[in-house]
C-alpha cells in the first residue's frame, strides 16, 4: 500500500475543502470496500478524508419521506423502526447482503459507491478498463458467468460487469433521491441518474462530480408497505453477491394491481429498474401466468455476455417468484 496523509475533518464544508484540495483524495466511511481496494493497489488515494465524525447519521421522518443519512450504518436503518414500517422492502434488501459484522460497518453512503465484484477487477496483473481505461476487458473472454445482461442501446460496452449492492436494487424500486454536496453546492439526484451504464468511461460509476460528499438519501412514502419482496439468487445461502436480485412491490385493491415497481440486481452496470414490467402491470389480475408472460417478454431484450445465458432465465424465474411472493400468491 503506497503512504497517504489520514484527515479527519470536523465540518461537512471542511471534508469538501479537503477533497476539492486534491483530486487523487477519498471519503473514507465504514471502509469495507475502499480498505480492500487500497490494500490491493486498486486504488491509491493521496489523502484519505475520514468522514466518520459529520453529523450525517440521523434518521428522521419529515415531509413525506424518511430522511437517512449518509453514515448511517446498514444494520442501523435495518432496525429502524421508522424504515421497518414504512419501507420493508428496503429492510429486506439490506438484510440479504453481506453479513451481520460487515452491515456493522458499512455505511448507507459507501454501500451506494461500493465498486464492482467482477474478479478482474481485482487482479492487477490482467487488463480492465474500469481500472485501467484503454487496457481491455478480460471478463469478456474470461470467466463472466456474473457479469452483465442488459446493456445500453446497441453500443458495444466496454465493460460488462455488474453493480454488486442490494440496498441499492431496493432504493432504485423507491424512488429515493441522493442528496449531494460539493465545491457548487447541494443537489439531488434520482437514484436511476446516480449510477452509469457502461458506455465510453467505464472506470466512471456514477455522475458524482469530483470531491461530492453524500449527505443523505430521501426515501419517499408510497404505499408498498404491504405486498413487497426481495428476492436474492446466489452461489451460497449467505455472505454472497447476487448472480439476479428482484425488488418488487405492488400496490393492490380489489384484486388487482394498482401500481407497481420492479428493480433488478445483478444484471447490469447500474440497478436496472424495470418500468416497462411496471406498466405491463397495471390494471390486470395478479397471476402466475401474468407475471411469466411480462418476465418473458421483457427478458428478449436480454443478451448473454459470454458463459451467463443461464442468467436470462434465472432472471425470469426470479421476476415472476418475486412478484408472486409480493402478491401473496403460492
Ligand atoms: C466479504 C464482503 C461481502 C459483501 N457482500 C455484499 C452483499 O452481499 N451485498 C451488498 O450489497 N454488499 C456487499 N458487500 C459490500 C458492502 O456492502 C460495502 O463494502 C459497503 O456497503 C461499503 O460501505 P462503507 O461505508 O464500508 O464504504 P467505504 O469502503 O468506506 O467506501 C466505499 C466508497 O464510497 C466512498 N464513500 C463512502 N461514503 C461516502 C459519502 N458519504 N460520500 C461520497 N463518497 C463516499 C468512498 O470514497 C469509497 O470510494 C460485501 C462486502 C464484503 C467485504
Ligand atoms: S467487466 Fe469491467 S471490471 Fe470486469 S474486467 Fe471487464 S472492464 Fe474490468
Amino acid at each position: 500500500m503506497k503512504p497517504f496523509q489520514y484527515l479527519r475533518p470536523k465540518t461537512i464544508r471542511e471534508a469538501i475543502s479537503m477533497a476539492a484540495e486534491d483530486p487523487d483524495a477519498r471519503y473514507i466511511a465504514g471502509g469495507t470496500n475502499l480498505i480492500d481496494l487500497m490494500k490491493r493497489g486498486i486504488v491509491s488515494p493521496s489523502k484519505l478524508i475520514d468522514i466518520n465524525h459529520l453529523p450525517l447519521k440521523k434518521i428522521e421522518h419529515k415531509g413525506d419521506r424518511i430522511h437517512i443519512g449518509a453514515l448511517a450504518l446498514n444494520s442501523e436503518v435495518a432496525q429502524n423502526k421508522l424504515v421497518t414500517v414504512r419501507q420493508p422492502l428496503l429492510v429486506k434488501a439490506l438484510l440479504a447482503g453481506a453479513s451481520g459484522q460487515l452491515r456493522n460497518m458499512a455505511t448507507v453512503g459507501g454501500n451506494l459507491l461500493q465498486r464492482t465484484r467482477c474478479s478482474y477487477f481485482y487482479d492487477t496483473a490482467l487488463p480492465c478498463n474500469k481500472r485501467e481505461p484503454g487496457s481491455g476487458c478480460s471478463a469478456k473472454e474470461g470467466i463472466n458467468r456474473t457479469h452483465a445482461i442488459f446493456f445500453y442501446g446497441n453500443e458495444t460496452p466496454s465493460c460488462i460487469a455488474v453493480h454488486p449492492s442490494d440496498m441499492c436494487v431496493a432504493l432504485a424500486a423507491l424512488d429515493t433521491a441522493v442528496v449531494v454536496t460539493g465545491p457548487n453546492g447541494e443537489r439531488r439526484l434520482m437514484m436511476k441518474d446516480l449510477h452509469r451504464l457502461s458506455t465510453a468511461q467505464p472506470e466512471l460509476d456514477t455522475y458524482l462530480a469530483p470531491g461530492e460528499l453524500i449527505t443523505s438519501i430521501e426515501v419517499l412514502d408510497n404505499v408498498f408497505d404491504k405486498h413487497n419482496h426481495y428476492l436474492k439468487v446466489r452461489d451460497r445461502a449467505s455472505y454472497a453477491f447476487a448472480l439476479v436480485s428482484v425488488a418488487a412491490a405492488l400496490r393492490m385493491e380489489e384484486g388487482k394491481i394498482w401500481d407497481a415497481r420492479v428493480a433488478l440486481g445483478g444484471v447490469a452496470h447500474k440497478p436496472w429498474r424495470y418500468w416497462a414490467i411496471e406498466l405491463m402491470l397495471k390494471g390486470k389480475e395478479p397471476s402466475e401466468a401474468l407475471f411469466r408472460e411480462v418476465a418473458d417478454h421483457e427478458l428478449k431484450s436480454a443478451t448473454a455476455s459470454g458463459q451467463n445465458a443461464f442468467k436470462i432465465k434465472m432472471t425470469s424465474n426470479a421476476i415472476v417468484a418475486a412478484l408472486k411472493t409480493a402478491a401473496g400468491i403460492s
